[in-house]
């Protein structure tokens, strides 16, 4: 058996067909292709607004660039973040010359809501809050806690594409500012690099739309539309170039159709793990709080040993993962640790089994069979 621990799926010629589209009519950039997908997504997730960007890091640039702009936030002031995640979601923070705060994860290893209150002081401005693994945790509570301290939230649901709570998509809930998702290579709606910001105001739509594209306040698309070619525009923000293009629009609008099917075949491959392994008194699960809606970006264990399984899983030619390290032992964010004792303690143990949509039901009971017998 050969696995690598996440792969994604393309539906390849429906994807070269919408691709085509695109290059028989001329069209690669931003629009076209990006609006379809824009509107597709909207209807989808019942997002009020939707831009479609590069990546999910540009996204979270944006919502802290464009609320500390709308808020008035200086440098230095605070913006409470976990440490277990990628670290784009900390670097968004530095980006803007603020800095991130840690607090501790829950068992779900999100944000745990009583560290947060702890961290909170009075240079807090806002919250980002990772949906781990797709996983909602306690965001109802933090939802909570920054309505009480007049704090923005953002929602870094890189991991989330697919994951709703009682059919409702999280991102779309009253108190969260704006939601940015990735559809990053081998995130759970594949294209190459790209991602989406959802903002739950007009302004924040507006004003991304304008910074990600070198803060021009009218795009090509919307000028060559009007049938007349005005070629004037302003420049009055110093912007960035962060806006998706057809291409990569077009991939996205074929995964799109097939993100709930295949979300499902995740949930499917966990129920297995989770039958097969949850009588190791070693291994220790990682839960998720609605394993129904969960979109399970990640399967992750706990387990004693984890150098010693990632390496006599790897000889079997399966390739498990970690993710994601504490950050805070990362060099950059170094000065915050031993803030957060929880994320360390399991970040040393934490593996990622195999999960995507190439598994077959043998390969998934035959990664549980190894596993249970290297854990013991
Ligand atoms: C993948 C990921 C990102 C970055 O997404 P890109 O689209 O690759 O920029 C941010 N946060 C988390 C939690 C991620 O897993």
């Amino acid at each position: 058996m050969q696995t690598q621990v996440l792969k994604p799926k393309f539906h390849v010629e429906e994807c070269l067909s919408e691709i085509r589209e695109c290059l028989e009519k001329g069209w690669t950039g931003m629009g076209f292709k990006t609006v379809e997908f824009e509107e597709a997504w909207k209807k989808y997730t019942s997002h009020k607004y939707a831009y479609y960007i590069n990546s999910n890091t540009v996204g979270l640039h944006l919502a802290v660039n464009i609320l500390k702009m709308l808020n008035h936030w200086s440098d230095g002031d605070e913006i409470i973040s976990t440490p277990i995640t990628f670290v784009s979601t900390n670097h968004a923070i530095l980006y803007e010359n603020m800095k991130p705060v840690f607090a501790d994860v829950d068992e779900y290893l999100c944000l745990d809501p009583e560290d947060v209150k702890k961290k909170i002081t009075k240079k807090t401005r806002a919250i980002i809050f990772v949906g781990y693994g797709g996983r909602v945790g306690k965001l109802d509570e933090i939802i909570k806690i920054c309505k009480e301290n007049n704090l923005k939230l953002i929602l870094d649901a890189a991991h989330m594409s697919g994951t709703r709570v009682n059919g409702i998509v999280p991102g779309t809930k009253e108190g969260i500012d704006v939601t940015v998702y990735s559809y990053q290579a081998v995130k759970n709606l594949p294209t190459g690099d790209s991602g989406m910001i959802c903002w739950n105001f007009e302004e924040g739509d507006k004003l991304s739309r304008q910074i990600a594209w070198l803060g021009i306040n009218k795009d090509t698309y919307a000028r060559s539309n009007k049938g007349t070619y005005a070629w004037k525009y302003d420049v009055d923000y110093l912007g960035y170039k962060y806006n998706g293009n057809a291409i990569m629009a077009a991939i996205g609008l074929v995964q799109l159709k097939y993100l709930d099917e295949e979300n499902a075949r995740r949930r499917e491959i966990v129920k297995m793990y989770t039958e097969g392994l949850k009588n190791n008194p070693k291994i220790h699960i990682v839960p998720a709080n609605y394993p129904d809606e969960c979109s399970y970006h990640l399967f992750e264990l706990a387990v004693p040993d984890r150098e010693k399984l990632l390496d006599q899983m790897s000889k079997l030619g399966i390739n498990c993962g970690v993710h994601y390290r504490d950050n805070t032992e990362y060099s950059m964010y170094k000065y915050a640790q031993g803030t957060c004792p929880r994320a360390h303690e399991i970040s040393e143990h934490l593996i990622t089994l195999p999960l995507h949509m190439w598994l077959t039901d043998e390969e998934v009971k035959e990664i549980i069979e190894h596993v249970n017998e290297f854990v013991k």
